[in-house]
C-alpha cells in the first residue's frame, strides 16, 4: 500500500465531510461484507414527538410531571420529546433522588410526591413491570399500534403510556439501495419494539432486522456475523451503542452523535447525510484498486 495514495484518498473524503480517526480504515473497508444500522438517530432523525398520552383510571395526577422529572438528565432522544411536552403547572410537590439511566430500557428514580416516596420507572413495558407488575389489560392492544411506546409506573402499578413517533431519514431508502448495489448485506438492530422496527426495515428495504435488542444482544449479533466470516461496518449514533460500535470491524458515527460514539468511532460522518456511506465505501474500493 502506498501511504501517499491512502493520504490522498483520506484528504478527498475529508472534503466531503468524512473523517477517519484511525489509519486502518481505508484498508479494512473494502473487505466489509455487512453493514449494520442502529435505528434511532441513525436510520431515523431521532426527532420524536409524543403523539398520544394514555392514563390509567388510578393514575397519579402528577404522572406526567413525574415523567418529565425522570427524563430531565437523560440524553436519549425520547427524553428530549418527553421533557418538551407542554404541561399545565402541577400542584404536587416533587423531589427526585437516585436517578438512574438503564441503557436500552429507560430511567428510574426515587421520587417524593407530596412527601410520599416511591421508586418510579419510565421506559419499556418489561422494564417498568419490574416495579409495576403486570401491564393493565386495556393496554395489551397497544402492542398492535405503530409508534414507540414508553410506560410510566411505580410499585402501585402502571400510571401512564406515551406513544411517540420518529421520522425515518428521507434519503435512507435510496442509500440502502446503493449499498445493496455495491453488493453489501444490510441489517437493522434496535431496542425498540417489533412493530416499529419491522416498519422501519420495510420502509428502507432492509431484510434482516432484530427488535427488542438490548445493547449486549446487538454486540452478540455482530460477533455472530464475524464468526461466520463476515466483516462488519456498524453505523450508530452512540446513545446506548458504544459497546456494539467498539465490537465492529469498522464503526461509524453519524452527525449529531453522542460524545461517546464520536470518541470511539473509526469514521465520523460530519454532514447529516447518509449518502456519505456508499461514497466512503466506493472511495475505499477505488483506493485499493489503485494500490494493487
Ligand atoms: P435503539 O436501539 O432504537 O437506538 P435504545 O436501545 O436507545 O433504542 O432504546 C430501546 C428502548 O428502551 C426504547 O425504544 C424505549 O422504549 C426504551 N428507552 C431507552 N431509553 C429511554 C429513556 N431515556 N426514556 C424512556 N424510554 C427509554
Ligand atoms: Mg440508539
Amino acid at each position: 500500500a502506498t501511504p501517499a495514495a491512502l493520504a490522498a484518498s483520506a484528504g478527498r473524503l475529508a472534503k466531503h465531510g468524512i473523517l477517519m480517526t484511525r489509519g486502518h480504515v481505508l484498508e479494512t473497508l473494502p473487505a466489509v461484507t455487512d453493514v449494520v444500522f442502529d435505528k434511532t438517530g441513525t436510520l431515523t432523525r431521532a426527532a420524536f414527538r409524543v403523539t398520544e398520552i394514555l392514563r390509567c383510571a388510578t393514575a397519579d395526577p402528577a404522572a406526567l410531571h413525574i415523567a418529565k422529572l425522570l427524563e430531565r438528565h437523560s440524553e436519549h432522544p425520547i427524553a428530549r420529546a418527553i421533557t418538551a411536552m407542554p404541561l399545565e403547572p402541577g400542584s404536587a410537590e416533587l423531589h427526585c433522588r437516585e436517578r438512574r439511566n438503564h441503557i436500552g430500557c429507560g430511567v428510574s428514580a426515587t421520587v417524593s410526591v407530596n412527601g410520599r416516596e416511591s421508586v418510579w420507572a419510565l421506559g419499556r413495558a418489561d422494564f417498568v413491570a419490574q416495579w409495576a407488575g403486570a401491564l393493565p389489560d386495556e393496554w395489551r392492544t397497544l402492542a398492535a399500534q405503530h409508534g414507540t411506546l414508553v410506560f410510566l409506573g411505580n410499585e402501585q402499578g402502571f400510571h401512564a403510556a406515551l406513544v411517540l413517533e420518529d421520522q425515518i431519514r428521507e434519503d435512507a431508502a435510496a442509500v440502502l439501495a446503493q449499498l445493496h448495489e455495491q453488493g453489501l448485506r444490510t441489517h437493522l438492530l434496535s431496542g425498540d419494539r417489533e412493530a416499529v422496527v419491522a416498519a422501519a426495515a420495510r420502509h428502507t428495504g432492509i431484510v434482516r432486522y432484530r427488535a427488542d435488542a438490548a445493547p449486549e444482544d446487538k454486540l452478540h449479533y455482530v460477533r455472530h456475523l464475524q464468526q461466520q466470516g463476515c466483516r462488519v461496518l456498524m453505523l450508530g449514533d452512540g446513545i446506548n451503542d458504544a459497546p456494539v460500535l467498539a465490537g465492529a470491524d469498522v464503526s461509524a458515527a453519524v452527525a449529531g452523535s453522542a460524545d461517546v460514539a464520536r470518541d470511539g468511532a473509526d469514521v465520523l460522518l460530519l454532514q447529516d447525510d447518509l449518502s456519505l456511506l456508499p461514497q466512503l465505501l466506493a472511495q475505499a474500493r477505488r483506493t485499493q484498486t489503485v494500490i494493487r
